[in-house]
């Protein structure tokens, strides 16, 4: 059937899937997309994160889009500032700076008489047909509850407001947390520091993975063979080890997870040789409740002889540095803040009301959700790339976005052939799908006992509770029945 390719859509945030969305939306021939994003470029986390050490714990080749291969990765898991090269080549490649427009950060998105109105704070003001909405999950840092964060004198810096030019050789640095971003600071910085202190208020069970270089000669070949790259994207060994770990979340007693335990278990009791440093860092809950740290070399480091990990807790950071509780004080020059992100805003702060002034806020009040990770009663024709509900874990989430947009292209197709004017999932089947998710949720290793972004307010587990098996059949054909299809006139 004839698809109305005048559909306006808007597609907010142009990191991974925002690109993702605005290049299949012109693939498939809309003629009016715009891509709204905050920020002065592309690349979404890739781009607000410029710490040292960061790389991604993905094997660069899974975390690339199935339709662009990359010859180019320097190594096995790539260093951030390839990642995020890589999107701007992509951007450019696909000409999406045509129609992206940038410092432009959503306010307000607005839904009456079957329109979007959408109002950014720089001014902006547009319609759409279809909003997508792909605005990430770890985008607003969290700065810790810590007193006298304003008193030190020497530089302090979130993880994600990383200032390049930061001196750092031979300087006395204090790391405040020790998720993925704090292990991959502290491996990093060991060596370069004067002193490198690590402040852990709980410590992380680490998966050891090997990060070998790619030479010139791998390179070339690469870019000669594609089915080379594709044999590491889809290397059986990886899709194993990522099965294993998809299985191990949802059942937590099963051999998986018992094979992922032995697994860091063994590597901290053969990887730390001083019994005391040991104990410090083994943590008292369950592997993978919070998400698995994945480090080729942070035990190591943490064994230098000029690298501390400190535990008992913070008191404050005055003038001088950290004092902990102990009542010693940890004298620095440079304080950085790997404490994380509030991975439950998605689209907010920006005001989002559907119809009749239902407002995003009331409906996410006790945490946030979407049915599928993808749709809302009461907000037609907005839609979730990497939302709410969707699964998270140490497996590639391009891989997550291209599977969401495989289903979202069915609901559109019901709006641009003319099959109805608004696509949302009925209220009914969202409180089916809620109830459901909420139940298996807590069955779930992210809800054995510990704390961990995955965890929403009520401390439920605000993430996708089945398999990827189960996620990759849901994403491939959607239950059109859980869905309000309406030929509207008025609906506002
Ligand atoms: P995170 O996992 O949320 O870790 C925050 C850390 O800060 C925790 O260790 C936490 O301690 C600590 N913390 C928070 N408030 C504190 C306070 N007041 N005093 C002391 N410590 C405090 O944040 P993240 O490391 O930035 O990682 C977030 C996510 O980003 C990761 O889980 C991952 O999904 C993604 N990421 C991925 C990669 C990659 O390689 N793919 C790299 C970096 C980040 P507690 O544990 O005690 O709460």
């Amino acid at each position: 059937m004839e698809r109305n390719l005048d559909l306006r859509y808007v597609v907010i945030g142009a990191g991974m899937s925002g690109i993702l969305a605005a290049i299949r939306l012109r693939e498939a021939g809309y003629r009016n997309v715009t891509l709204l994003e905050k920020a002065q470029t592309v690349g979404g986390t890739w781009r607000e994160n410029r710490y040292p050490g960061l790389n991604c714990d993905v094997p660069a080749h899974a975390y690339t889009y199935s339709f662009a291969p990359n010859a180019e990765w320097s190594s096995y898991l790539a260093p951030g500032h390839e990642i995020q090269d890589y999107f701007e080549r992509v951007t450019a490649d696909y000409s999406l700076r045509d129609i992206a427009h940038f410092g432009q950060e959503v306010e307000s998105c607005v839904y009456a008489d079957g329109v979007w109105r959408i109002a950014t704070k720089a001014g902006m003001a547009c319609e759409a047909d279809i909003v997508i909405t792909a605005t990430g999950v770890l985008h607003h840092p969290r700065m810790p509850d810590i007193d006298g964060l304003g008193d030190f004198a020497g530089t302090i810096a979130h993880s994600a407001r990383w200032d390049e030019t930061t001196p750092l050789d031979g300087r006395r640095i204090g790391v405040v947390g020790n998720g993925s971003t704090g292990v991959q600071l502290v491996s990093a910085l060991g060596g370069r520091a004067g002193k490198l202190s690590h402040f852990q208020r709980s410590p992380q069970w680490i998966m050891p993975v090997l990060n070998e270089p790619y030479d010139e000669e791998q390179r070339d070949a690469f870019r000669r063979d594609p089915a080379l790259i594709d044999a590491i994207r889809y290397d059986p060994q990886y899709l194993a080890n990522v099965l294993r770990f998809t299985e191990g979340i949802i059942k937590p007693d099963s051999e998986e997870m018992q094979i992922i335990e032995a697994m860091v278990l063994g590597y901290l009791e053969q990887g730390v040789i001083d019994p005391v440093l040991r104990e410090k860092l083994r943590p008292d809950y369950r592997a993978a409740c919070k998400r698995l740290i994945f480090s080729p070399d942070y035990y190591q480091v943490v064994q230098q002889h000029d690298v501390d990990i400190v535990v008992g807790g913070i008191d404050r950071i005055e003038p001088e540095g950290i004092r902990t509780r102990d009542g010693v004080l940890h004298e620095l020059d440079l304080i950085i803040l790997a404490t994380g992100f509030h991975s439950d805003r998605f689209i907010r702060p920006a005001v989002v009301t559907g119809r009749r002034g239902v407002a995003l806020d009331d409906v996410w009040r006790k945490h946030a959700t979407a049915y599928n990770a993808i749709s809302l009663p009461d907000f037609p024709n907005f839609l979730f790339l990497n939302g709410p509900t969707g699964p998270v874990g140490n497996f590639s989430l391009i891989d997550v976005a291209e599977r969401q947009w495989g289903y979202v292209e069915q609901l559109l197709d019901k709006v641009a052939t003319g099959e109805c004017d608004e696509i949302s999932v009925s209220a009914d089947a969202m409180t089916r799908y809620e109830e459901a998710r909420i139940a298996a949720a807590k069955g779930t290793i992210f809800a054995s006992g510990c704390s961990s972004w995955y965890l929403g307010k009520d401390g439920v587990p605000m993430t996708w509770p089945w398999s990827y098996g189960r996620f990759a059949e849901v994403m491939a054909q959607p239950d059109f029945d859980d869905f309000e299809m309406v030929k509207a006139e008025v609906t506002a």
